[in-house]
């Protein structure tokens, strides 16, 4: 969980009113700077509590364990944002007793592997079968559940009851999970579409919205919804599958593993391993989250959204930082006088303006740390995605915007014998940045909003606050228009903000 400083930014927009607005940027910069290296530390770990002097060889660190976001009861989040679940539970007891800490990062299945695999996290517990395809590349700690897969329909469906009614329609599965792997096995015989989504919740309102009959999902995990009402049934016998364990990549971390199953023995042992999977299978209704009205629901998730909000107002203006600099050295390239330096400036926006934003989220935060040997922090990776996507526009911003200063400024400016430099710092640039202001508060609500692509790594904004919290109470369409309405107040205020800022220095 990231840590409760305050933020404060944006407080006192007219201070430095009328004077250089690159002063004020800068002060903004730093302030910002500030905020993020506050931030930085506090990003979603759980920490085991103190331990009592384990003389386990792990004891002291700290390991970065990737889970699903939507995987209840394993891992899901209870009402105060705070991951809950058997493995999570799991987890937190075995690391207290083996004396080492756990970072839970709430990816998404196929992300928590991709995490996996380029180090970003050294181990996943994800309700993750053991499959001798899996055993290839990654080792399993010894198993801690019995598992498999069952197929399930809409609870008002009343025309699959069986396998063989499938032909011809769409069946949705969890992108690399052993459900996909299960339907591909079958898909052939009963002639079936198949449609992958990354979480059990997606699956699940693709089911009840009828863009797919059935989903194959895990049968304890289908049951446990039913169990709370999620407008499911199943249809079809259970398919024994792996049983599930927790995964390191081949031959690395051996000793988180035997501390794994050390502490796995030793709860199983004295019955706290039974009194967790109690607590959440004995009585799944007890555990039922968000029923009520849109108020209640409201009032539930309020910190876990605001939670996001923070974290996407900090991150967007970080980036928005970082993305002017970026945008005002290649614009002020792309209307300089040497060639070469413009030719950079049209490369770089040519290649960021050519290529999706999450493509270069995934390269950051995925890509990177296999090419560098080393993990690469999310808000590093969220903040590099932002602000080289907006750089190139802002770029371009600026570039229309000094284009648009009548020549005849800057001809004026020199005769009156400034240098190039002067003149454009002294007479062409307080022009062009009034006309480019703007497009620039513009191009501050876009970032707003894509922002909420960086959900797709695990970063804990807003949208993913949201994807979270309905995964757990399955009441996605009020959720989503909770988000919808905190994102429209909250960018409402801030394009109010900027247009105050606006008068204030463009007076
Ligand atoms: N048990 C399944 C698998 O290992 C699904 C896991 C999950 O969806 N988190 O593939």
């Amino acid at each position: 969980m990231a840590c409760d400083q305050e933020t404060g930014f944006g407080s006192r927009p007219g201070e430095s009113a009328g004077r250089a607005p690159w002063a004020m940027l800068m002060a903004f910069a730093l302030a910002l700077f500030t905020i993020m290296a506050l931030v930085l530390p506090g990003a979603s770990s759980a920490h085991a509590d103190d331990n009592p002097g384990s003389d386990s060889p792990v004891a002291g660190r700290t390991f970065r364990v990737a889970t699903d976001t939507t995987f209840a009861p394993f891992e899901f989040r209870d009402s105060s944002g705070q991951m809950v679940g058997i493995d999570m539970d799991l987890m937190r007891e075995i690391a207290k007793r083996e004396g080492f800490d756990v970072e839970i990062q709430s990816l998404g299945f196929n992300a928590a592997l991709q995490a996996l695999s380029s180090n970003q996290v050294d181990a996943v517990i994800a309700g993750m079968s053991i499959t001798d395809q899996r055993r290839q590349v990654y080792d399993f700690t010894d198993p801690y559940f019995q598992s498999g897969v069952q197929m399930a329909v809409a609870k008002s469906n009343e025309d699959v009851h069986s396998y063989d009614d499938l032909r011809g329609k769409t069946v949705v599965v969890k992108t690399g999970s052993e459900g996909e792997a299960y339907a591909k096995s079958i898909q052939e015989q009963y002639g079936f579409k198949l449609d992958g989504v990354d979480q059990s919740a997606t699956m699940y309102e693709k089911v009840k919205s009828g863009n797919a009959v059935a989903v194959i999902d895990d049968y304890p995990v289908l049951a446990y919804g039913i169990a709370q009402n999620n407008g499911l049934k199943t249809v079809t016998d259970k398919v024994p599958g792996g049983d599930y364990a927790v995964a390191v990549n081949k031959g690395m971390n051996t000793e988180f593993v035997d501390a794994f199953n050390r502490g796995l023995a030793s709860i199983r042992q004295d019955g706290e391993y039974q009194r967790i999977i109690d607590h959440y299978l004995a009585d799944p209704e007890a555990n039922a989250a968000g029923q009520g009205g849109l108020l209640q629901l409201a009032k539930q998730a309020f910190p876990a959204l605001m939670l996001g909000l923070r974290n996407t107002v900090i991150i967007t203006l970080i980036s928005f930082v970082v993305a002017m600099v970026l945008g005002f050295g290649f614009g002020l390239m792309r209307v300089g006088t040497s060639r070469v330096l413009d030719w950079i400036a049209k490369i770089y926006v040519g290649i960021f303006r050519g290529t999706p934003l999450l493509v270069w989220a995934f390269f950051f935060y995925f890509g990177v740390p296999q090419l560098i040997g080393h993990p690469v922090n999310i808000w590093i990776a969220g903040v590099l995605t932002l602000a080289l996507n907006s750089g190139a526009y802002i770029t371009e911003i600026i570039r229309g915007a000094v284009g648009s200063v009548d020549p005849g400024q800057l001809e004026a400016a020199r005769s009156l014998g400034l240098g190039y430099g002067k003149s454009m710092q002294r007479v062409v640039m307080p022009q062009a940045v009034k006309i480019a202001t703007p497009s620039l508060i513009n191009q501050l609500v876009i970032m707003v909003k894509d922002s909420s692509l960086l959900l797709a790594i695990g970063f804990g904004e807003l949208l993913y606050q949201g994807q979270q919290i309905y995964a757990a109470n399955f009441r996605v369409t009020e959720t989503l228009l909770l988000v919808a309405i905190i994102y429209l107040v909250a960018i409402t205020l801030l394009t109010w903000l900027a247009n105050v800022i606006d008068r204030r220095i463009n007076r």
